[in-house]
C-alpha cells in the first residue's frame, strides 16, 4: 500500500469538499451583493429622475421669462412647481447619504449537533445543514475511503491497456490469419 498516494489521494478529496464550500458561500454572498446593488440602482433612479423633472422645471420658468412681458402668474406658478422639484431632489440626495447602505447578512449559525465520525462523541456546528461529521472527522472518512479505494485497486489491478506495438502487432496477426 502506497501511503503516499492515500495522503495525495485523501488531500484531493478534502481540497475538493473545500471548494464545493467555497462555492456554495461565494454564491450566497453574490445574492446579497446582487441585491444591495439593486437598491442602490433603485436609489439613483430616483434621483436621477427627480434631478431631470428639477430640470424641465427650470427650463419652463426660463421659457415664462422669455417674453418683453413676461406673464407673472405663469412665472410664479412654474417657479414655485421648480421650487418644489429643486426639494424633491434635496430630499432624494438627503435619503441617498442618509440611508446606510446595510452590510451583507451573515448566514444564522447552525445550532451544535453530535458528529457522525468515529472515536469519542463531541459536538460541532455544521456549515450547512446536510452536514453530519465535523470537519476533521469528515477529512478522515474521505482518507479511508480512498486507501480503501486503492487498496481494492491494488489487490484487483486492471490489465495495461496494451501499448501501439502490441496493437499492430495483433492486427498483423489477424491479417496474416484471413490472408
Ligand atoms: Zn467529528
Amino acid at each position: 500500500m502506497d501511503s503516499g498516494l492515500a495522503a495525495l489521494l485523501g488531500a484531493a478529496v478534502g481540497s475538493a469538499a473545500t471548494l464545493g464550500a467555497a462555492i456554495v458561500n461565494g454564491r450566497a454572498q453574490a445574492r446579497s451583493q446582487h441585491a444591495q446593488q439593486s437598491r442602490q440602482h433603485r436609489r439613483d433612479a430616483r434621483y436621477l429622475s427627480a434631478l431631470h423633472d428639477r430640470d424641465l422645471a427650470m427650463d419652463a420658468v426660463l421659457d415664462a421669462l422669455r417674453p418683453d412681458r413676461p406673464d407673472l402668474t405663469t412665472v410664479e406658478e412654474r417657479t414655485a412647481r421648480f421650487v418644489t422639484l429643486a426639494r424633491e431632489v434635496h430630499r432624494t440626495c438627503e435619503e441617498e447619504t442618509a440611508e446606510p447602505t446595510p452590510p451583507p447578512p451573515s448566514p444564522l449559525p447552525l445550532p451544535l449537533i453530535a458528529c457522525d465520525g468515529p472515536g469519542k462523541e463531541h459536538l460541532f456546528r455544521p456549515h450547512a445543514s446536510w452536514v453530519t461529521t465535523c470537519g476533521p472527522c469528515h477529512r478522515e472518512q474521505q482518507r479511508a475511503y480512498a486507501a480503501e479505494l486503492l487498496a481494492r485497486a491494488e489487490a484487483d489491478p486492471a490489465p495495461a491497456p496494451p501499448s501501439w506495438r502490441e496493437r499492430v502487432a495483433a492486427e498483423a496477426r489477424a491479417d496474416g490469419a484471413s490472408g
